[in-house]
């Protein structure tokens, strides 16, 4: 069971929308659209995409301020943009990566050229999503087998543990409060307390650590838990 990762496109033209959408469903993506400025924020919020491409030139709110607005967001602060503009705005490039978009594409563009420039930048900023495996100091996770190792051992953990473990490894050193693993793993539908997390962080200890001195997961107190390999 792999997931998807998901990316919104932010771009009031329909044609362009969908060809965009078109293409990365192909790539095997879940896409969403939204044809404004707020709209992409809301979509932003609700549907917590791992890579947004945004058009600079959009109705209701512009590209920059959108992205401004996911930079200053707790949620979307760390997720990768790519930005669409006009060819010869070479200032707006500049503000445009001063804002905190991570890559930025001219339009026209060739659909095989952003596909590579998307795969590139999600690669870089979350490895984790480009793979099937995902590995960090002496920890795999194969998300495709479903198998984990630490030092090459196998590890058996429950399905709860697997989901907590691959979500903290999607996002190594960032520290996760017990409502927004309930949120990842468990569904925001689903009422479960919040101590919960902490029985099957214990869990997840226990099997990941047992014959090991070190233990990748780290709780800050007050705050949550991270996976953190550098101590
Ligand atoms: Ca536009």
């Amino acid at each position: 069971m792999q997931m998807n990762p998901h990316v919104l496109i932010v771009e009031d033209e329909e044609p362009i929308a969908q060809l965009l959408k078109y293409n990365l469903e192909k790539e095997g993506y879940r896409v969403s659209v939204a044809g404004d400025g707020e709209e992409a924020l809301l979509l932003a919020d609700e549907g917590k995409p791992d890579l947004v491409v945004l058009d600079w030139m959009l109705p209701k709110l512009a590209g920059i301020e959108v992205c401004r607005r996911l930079r200053s967001a707790r949620d979307s602060r760390n997720t990768p943009i790519v930005m669409l503009t006009a060819r010869g705005e070479e200032g707006d490039r500049i503000r445009g990566l001063d804002t905190g978009a991570d890559d930025y594409v001219v339009k026209p563009f060739q659909m095989s050229e952003l596909l590579a420039r998307l795969r590139a930048v999600m690669r870089r900023i979350r490895p984790a999503l480009a793979d099937d495996k995902i590995a960090a100091g002496d920890v795999t996770l194969d998300r495709g087998s479903h198998r984990v190792k630490r030092a090459g051992k196998d590890v058996h953990l429950g399905p709860t543990e697997f989901r907590l473990l691959e979500y903290l490894m999607q996002h190594p050193g960032r520290v996760f409060s017990r409502e927004q693993l309930l949120d990842a793993v468990w569904g925001s539908e689903v009422y479960v307390e919040a101590r919960t997390v902490d029985v099957h962080i214990g869990r997840l200890r226990r099997a990941l650590n047992a014959g090991h001195d070190f233990d990748p997961i780290r709780t800050v107190r007050s705050a949550g838990y991270s996976f953190d390999v550098d101590g």
